[in-house]
């Protein structure tokens, strides 16, 4: 079938009001869950052929995370599509207010490679739950994760309401040439941009999850080695492609030696070796490139070893960067990571504002004041204090860019939100029919207009 065919599909079925049943849903969300569970060893299988991911690592950053927000919607889906009663202004009286959420139609959702499960069925899991139907086209940088995502979801849904479409540039180029009522975009700022434009002809609504240059700000008043235990953890997971994971590292220079070699203590610990199931490869040789290429030599503290063959980096540490360095022009996603000092807060903050509004921030401190300054002096879109990527395994923080990093959020209620639309009813009885507003207009009136309009 072509793209505009299951599309003229998924809105026939979409205008049957079929989705729109509460009941009907919970049934999708729960078969969706049957299905990744019973073939959970096809989908590790795959995601190794394309990142030699473990079992361990494709469970907790990715299946977990989706059943995670499957079992969210399925439990919370009949109180969030509730219509909402919301108090009426005087001038109203005597009517009711009422807020009723809608599904928006056929969405289009767009996934990247680098959790290509997680991004792409998460996002379906909320517009599903939302009562829209679905196109969803995964990465095809991930190529064998993308092929399991279709015989998945294609041999278990009939295409009319969840279909899943594979390809790269071209396919999606057709796709967007196409009117969607709603287009759900993760990936980068430049391909966002192309999304967005696309989307803007139909004036279709959307959500763009893009990326950026996330900090980690590490003062001197936090526990060090548990900061560098949880740090290495979030870089180096996915060997660092990983859209919230910490991009830079801004170190206060009186505590700046020892944290660094705590870092360096945890990446022996933890063992990331190639031969180690628990760091992965580079995804092609395309990002090997790139990322061999933001390497400086003189700069390395630790790490730093490269194998095209293998697509195998070391975790690598760089000393004294700074921002005008080639690694700090441009989000890294990869297992690099520079370490700038400071010598106060103020620096630190003036820092992060030189650059884009990040997608993430992590914090690490014990001073409740130090927190409050950082949480408001700068935006991004989402993080944590004293822990780093834990933020996005709460269903119940949306979770989203601002800026540059993006526009819209998900998860759990969010996403519910952002597959719908909220319509707003004033509604209103006959039997009281005030004649304020209608001509004939006196002064009497309109003294009466101003005491209930506010002057
Ligand atoms: P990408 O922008 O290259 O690709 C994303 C999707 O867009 C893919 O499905 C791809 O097929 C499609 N695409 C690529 N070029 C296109 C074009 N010219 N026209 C139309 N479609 C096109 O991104 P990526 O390399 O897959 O992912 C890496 C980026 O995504 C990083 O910047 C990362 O930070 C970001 N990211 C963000 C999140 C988030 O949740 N905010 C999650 C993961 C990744």
């Amino acid at each position: 079938m072509s793209y505009k065919a299951t599309i003229t599909s998924q809105i026939d079925f979409f205008n049957s009001n079929k989705t729109k049943d509460i009941a009907f849903r919970i049934e999708q969300l729960k078969k969706l869950k049957s299905i990744i569970k019973n073939n959970e060893s096809e989908l590790c299988e795959a995601i190794y052929r394309d990142f030699k991911k473990s079992e361990f690592e494709t469970y907790t950053s990715e299946l977990g995370l989706i059943y995670f927000s499957i079992d969210s919607a399925v439990k919370h889906l009949p109180k969030w599509s509730n219509r909402k009663r919301v108090n009426t202004n005087l001038i109203n009286w005597p009517a009711r207010s009422y807020i009723v959420p809608e599904p928006l139609g056929v969405c289009l959702i767009i996934g990247a490679w680098n959790y290509p499960f997680l991004l792409s069925l998460a996002p379906a899991v909320a517009a599903i739950a939302a009562g829209n139907t679905v196109i969803l086209k995964p990465s095809e940088t991930a190529s064998a994760s993308s092929a399991a995502i279709a015989k998945l979801i294609n041999e278990n849904f009939p295409s009319n309401y969840f279909n899943v479409v594979e390809g790269g540039i071209s396919e999606t180029t057709e796709l967007l040439s196409i009117k969607f009522d709603k287009i759900f975009f993760t990936g980068s700022s430049a391909v966002g941009k192309i999304v967005y434009q696309a989307a803007a002809k139909y004036l279709a609504p959307v959500t763009l999850e893009l990326g950026g240059k996330s900090p980690a700000i590490i003062t001197n008043n936090c526990d060090l080695k548990k900061t560098a235990k949880r740090l290495v953890w979030a870089k180096f997971l996915n060997a660092g492609q990983t859209c919230i994971a910490p991009d830079y590292v801004l170190v206060d220079e009186t505590v700046k030696e020892e944290f660094i070699g705590y870092l360096k203590d945890y990446i022996i610990k933890f063992d990331y070796s190639f031969e180690n199931n628990n760091y992965v490869q580079i995804i092609n040789n395309k990002n090997f490139q790139r990322l061999t290429a933001l390497i400086d030599k003189n700069k390395i503290y630790y790490g730093g070893e490269t194998n095209l063959e293998k697509r195998f980096i070391s975790p690598t540490l760089l000393k004294d960067v700074t921002l005008d360095d080639k690694i700090m022009k441009d989000e890294i996603f990869g297992p690099i990571l520079p370490l700038i000092s400071y010598s106060n807060l103020e620096e630190a903050i003036v820092k992060i504002k030189l650059l884009p509004k990040p997608l993430a921030c992590y914090i690490f401190t014990n001073n409740k004041n130090i927190r409050d300054k950082l949480l408001n002096q700068f935006s991004f879109g989402g993080g944590a204090i004293n822990e780093a990527l834990m933020h996005i395994s709460n269903t119940n923080l949306p979770f989203g860019g601002v800026g540059d990093s993006g526009t819209g959020s998900y998860n759990g209620k969010a996403g519910f939100a952002t597959f719908s639309h909220f319509k707003s009813i004033l509604h209103k009885p006959f039997w009281l029919e005030p004649n304020l507003k209608y001509s004939p207009i006196t002064n009497t009136k309109l003294s009466l207009i101003k005491r209930l309009m506010g002057s």
